[in-house]
């Protein structure tokens, strides 16, 4: 177990790949705190699912793009947990138009969850990994950020921004021993996908080198090797989970 006796916090757990995260993390000894934006059914059954892997798991309602809202939650899991290692940056919205019709509104709520969020999440955490000299913070990026995509201009920002956020936090925070890596997926089978007709989505798949979608845990089991001890000198790498897309 890689990440035996270890605590992470991970955002946008309640479902998808922050879900498929959490529960890689917690089978593989990790203790697990996350969030969603509201506390339901959906948030106490993954802490049911991670405490039954015998780790400790709590969820948390927090909206991760809120400057307060991420230092309370922060602040709510050292209180809880002691301290955290390992920070998974993984909430993430979408809302597609092409630029032609894309509102102000489309772009302001796209860049400020994915982009903002990932600020004040690094913000909130950064004090307490800089006291205790180490950790790792992944953040989820997408394929989309590197090479962009028809009718995602905002996302793509959103995306391409992260990574320009982490390469500059990784420079300034390599002296205190805390790496900050990115985690690009490419077309992944979740929520956010569900509503791709599947003719779009047959066609994307024969561009794919490996041929199909990649799932959720094939994104989880990047996220435990940058997050482990196994890459003690990786930092500010971009890695795609793409099967092979093009452009990534
Ligand atoms: P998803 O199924 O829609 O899940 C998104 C998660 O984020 C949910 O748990 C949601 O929780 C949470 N969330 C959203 N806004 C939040 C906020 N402001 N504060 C706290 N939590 C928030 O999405 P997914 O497909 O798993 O995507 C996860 C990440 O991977 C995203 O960053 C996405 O951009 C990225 N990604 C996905 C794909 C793909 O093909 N699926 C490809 C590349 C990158 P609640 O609704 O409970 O608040």
């Amino acid at each position: 177990m890689i990440l035996q006796g270890k605590t992470a916090i991970i955002t946008g757990a309640t479902r998808g790949i922050g879900h498929a995260i959490a529960i890689r993390f917690a089978k593989e000894g990790c203790n697990v705190a996350f969030c969603g934006r509201t506390r339901n059914a959906a948030m106490e059954a993954v802490e049911a699912e991670l405490t039954a892997l015998g780790v400790k798991a709590k969820g948390y309602a927090a909206d991760v793009a809120d400057y307060e809202s991420a230092q309370n939650f922060v602040k709510e899991v050292l209180a809880d947990f002691g301290n955290v290692d390992i920070l998974i940056n993984n909430a993430g919205i979408t809302a597609d138009s092409a630029m032609k019709r894309m509102s102000e509104e489309q772009f302001d709520k796209v860049v400020g969850v994915n982009l903002k969020s990932v600020f004040c999440m690094t913000k909130a955490i950064q004090p307490a990994m800089w006291k205790q000299g180490h950790g790792s913070i992944v953040n989820i990026g997408s394929v989309v950020g590197i090479a962009g995509n028809y009718n995602q201009a905002n996302y793509a920002a959103s995306k391409a921004g992260i990574i320009g956020f982490s390469k500059s936090c990784a420079k300034e925070f390599a002296a205190r021993n805390i790496r900050v890596n990115v985690v690009a997926p490419g077309f992944v089978e979740t929520e956010m996908t569900a509503d791709i007709p599947k003719e779009l989505m047959d066609t994307w798949c024969s561009r794919i080198p490996l041929k199909r979608p990649g799932t959720p845990d094939e994104v989880a089991q990047a996220c435990v090797f940058l997050a482990s001890d196994m890459c003690p000198y990786i930092t500010s790498v971009v890695l795609p989970v793409c099967g092979g897309m093009e452009d990534a």
